[in-house]
């Protein structure tokens, strides 16, 4: 390949992005951007029934969340109508594709006698043009699709950028229809003419298309096109061993979003599930793009780990500075009817270490803006009758405390020698009060976050 590097991705907008596709997305763009190449956004919404535009949108905006940033596109294929028919005028002419007038019924029948007599169902090519060979005379009011002159025998062969070399026979594919009546083209058909006018480079997609590719490679034959080098990268598998559906759990990009996990982090863990840098298991996206040369992709299917993932997620957050974390907290906040103020810095700095996703962040902030409901059972066992003088004694002290970690830490200090007890004893009642838990950081910095008003009035309901 001498020309520039030119990946793209090309989902089909019939629902959110999916985690495959976002990890091909990445791959793509890594490579790109490794490179000094480009990366084009394809939108392939020939399947007018299932596209929609609520859709498209997601896609984008999951992209754009990921910060996968293309140099062209959205790029719509109904939008490339013209062109598609273009070109199977050319095809036609050149005869390379032809028309089908076959009925429904007829290919059933064709397919059902295949399968009686346990073959392959393959198009018989009744419509398929030959020396010599007499053509069935039209049919009145049946509209004709297109198909492609596959050639009968040869094998085509391609070096996977992942697998290494495939080989496929033509007689193990047919004829495929490459324009539908109605003049929408179909996939295989569109993915290799718009491949060709993007000057697509490398084609990374996921392996369930390795059926396709045989048909594509020899419709770029058929139009004199170069082809591209393609990278078929294995599925992604759930815990249960099945190919990752929602069925079983989440899989679109946008829940991740919704959940409280960093793109970066997604990036990460996307970026290793099939494939590896040595032993790294965090790096930057700046990494990633330096190390990012297509190889060291796995041939096998990647297991999908949510407890990995929010180890990652973890981990990104911990180092995340909180002015910039904060804003993400607030989101979760809002979600819950909160409205964060200036204490959110510094409440992330001190409960983050704690917290896998920015929605348990938000949980724990939550305490500090809204009404906490103490568990019954921490309730009786910490908050006793025995403790509570000692409770409303500290009420009293904070009541008049200077309104900082010090102040507070020693007005603790002051009741705990003035009632004759330990820390922990004052300590797990004070946290369960204001926070409703008994496991917080350390107490006068928990405090510290809360404004005085409800400390105090959090303390005296002991
Ligand atoms: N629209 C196809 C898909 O979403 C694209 C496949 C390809 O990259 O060629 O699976």
């Amino acid at each position: 390949m001498t020309g520039k590097v030119r990946t793209r991705i090309a989902p089909s907008p019939t629902g959110f992005l999916h985690l495959g596709t976002a990890r091909t997305a990445l791959y793509s763009w890594a490579y790109a951007r490794h490179h000094g190449g480009e990366f084009v956004l394809r939108i392939e919404d020939t399947d007018v029934a299932r596209s929609t535009q609520d859709s498209t949108d997601q896609i984008l905006a999951s992209m754009h969340w990921l910060g996968l940033d293309y140099d062209e596109g959205p790029i719509y294929q109904m939008q490339r109508l013209a062109r598609y028919q273009e070109v199977i005028a050319q095809m036609l002419a050149a005869g390379t594709a032809y028309r089908c007038y076959c009925t429904p019924a007829e290919l059933e029948e064709v397919r059902e006698a295949q399968r009686a007599r346990g073959e392959k169902t393959l198009y018989d090519g009744r419509w398929r043009p030959a020396a010599g060979k007499v053509l069935p005379p039209v049919p009145e009011g049946v509209p004709p699709v297109v198909r492609f002159c596959n050639p009968m025998s040869g094998d085509v062969t391609w070096d996977d950028l992942v697998k290494g070399e495939i080989t496929i026979n033509n007689r193990e594919i047919d004829d495929l229809i490459i324009l539908r009546p109605d003049g929408v083209p179909t996939y295989n058909f569109a993915v290799v003419v718009d491949d060709w006018d993007m000057a697509i480079s490398h084609v990374f997609r996921g392996d369930e298309h390795i059926n396709n590719t045989p048909w594509q490679i020899n419709i770029f034959n058929a139009l004199g096109a170069p082809l591209p080098r393609f990278g078929h990268v294995p599925v992604i598998l759930g815990d249960d061993g099945q190919k990752l559906s929602k069925r079983r759990g989440a899989v679109s990009v946008t829940a991740y979003e919704e959940n409280g996990y960093l793109p970066e982090a997604m990036l990460n863990y996307l970026a290793r599930l099939g494939w590896s840098h040595g032993d790294e298991e965090l790096f930057t996206r700046e990494q990633m793009v330096s190390w990012f040369d297509g190889s060291h992709l796995s041939k096998s299917p990647a297991q999908w780990d949510a407890a990995k993932l929010a180890w990652v997620n973890a981990q990104y957050i911990k180092a995340k500075p909180d002015d910039a974390l904060a804003p993400l907290v607030a989101v979760q906040l809002q979600k819950r009817g909160i409205v964060a103020d200036e204490r959110l810095p510094a409440i992330c700095a001190l409960f983050k270490d704690r917290c896998d996703t920015t929605v348990v962040l938000a949980h724990w902030a939550a305490a500090f803006y809204a009404d906490v409901t103490p568990g019954e059972a921490d309730r009786v066992q910490h908050v006793t009758e025995a403790i509570r003088p000692v409770v409303l004694a500290l009420a009293d002290k904070l009541s008049d405390a200077t309104w900082d970690k010090p102040s507070i830490g020693a007005a603790i200090k002051e009741v705990l020698v003035a009632h004759g007890i330990k820390m922990p004893t004052l300590a797990m009642p004070v946290r369960v009060l204001t926070m409703g838990t008994a496991q917080t950081p350390s107490l006068d910095a928990v405090l510290a976050l809360f404004t005085r008003e409800t400390a105090v009035a959090r303390l005296r309901a002991a």
